[in-house]
């Protein structure tokens, strides 16, 4: 069998000012020991606004904690107001990226081709995408959940080398169970999460499916984490809301 440290991400969305987000990130750091920083990763993805007051509690403290960002853009450089290259999120010090969020895909119009353009962009750069799929309810009602999640997946990992597929994580995110308290069951998470590597082994090799991080979000709370960390295909979790709260997100990372 194949050990994948586990990865806990904190998505802060739209959320905390220069100075909440670094009382955050330092309340989060004081919440849990080295060990635990060790054993499981720690990630927070700011606002772009807060990256470098993450940057400077992390570096000045040497802060066990990654960061990186919510969105990015395509493109390298160049005339494209209001965006952020991957380039400039490296310089920074981040080293993820969420890409194809589902309020980017709802909010931004984000499809399967701009997601596969910023994943190749985020490789291209050094970061590594955390990738978003999942199905809404009507898909979810229709039974088809599992396709749906296996066509994102395809359209975002588009022309990638097993390589750089291998550097990807994945995180299933059930629309549904977005911010609406509403968790999926462990057994609903692992079905896709497991069908997410299934398809992985497919298209890139079991070698490269069995290095995939393949993370579950969707109202994950310090109640719920273990039996959903107990599944054998999740290897993790991207938390929205109950990452905002420092204590709660240092229980959901002392999950084991
Ligand atoms: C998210 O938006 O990535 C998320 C999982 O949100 P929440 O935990 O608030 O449901």
């Amino acid at each position: 069998s194949v050990t994948r440290r586990p990865l806990m991400a904190g998505n802060w969305k739209m959320n905390c000012n220069h100075l909440e987000a670094n009382l955050l990130v330092q309340k989060l750091a004081a919440s849990l020991t080295e060990k635990q920083l060790t054993d499981v990763e720690t990630v927070v993805l700011p606002p772009f606004t807060d990256l470098r007051t993450v940057q400077t509690a992390v570096d000045g403290d040497k802060l066990l904690i990654g960061y990186g960002a919510q969105d990015l853009s395509p493109h390298a450089s160049g005339a494209y107001t209001g965006d952020i290259s991957g380039s400039m999120l490296a310089k920074l010090g981040c080293t993820y990226v969420v890409i194809g969020h589902s309020e980017r895909r709802a909010y931004h119009h984000e499809d399967d081709a701009i997601v596969n353009a910023k994943v190749q962009a985020a490789l291209t750069h050094g970061l590594t995408p955390i990738l978003c799929v999942g199905e809404g309810l009507d898909v979810r009602d229709q039974g088809t959940h599992v396709a749906h999640c296996s066509d994102q997946l395809d359209g975002a990992l588009k022309g990638l080398t097993a390589e750089q597929v291998a550097k990807v994580v994945v995180a299933y995110e059930p629309v549904w169970a977005i911010g609406t308290g509403k968790t999926a069951t462990p057994e609903d998470a692992q079905e896709v999460c497991g069908a997410v590597r299934q398809r992985l082994a497919e298209s890139f090799g079991q070698d490269t499916a069995d290095k995939v991080r393949v993370l579950y979000g969707g109202s994950v709370k310090s109640s719920n984490v273990a039996a959903i960390m107990a599944q054998p295909d999740v290897d993790g979790a991207l938390v929205g809301g109950a990452s905002l709260d420092a204590e709660e997100f240092a229980k959901i990372c002392r999950f084991p």
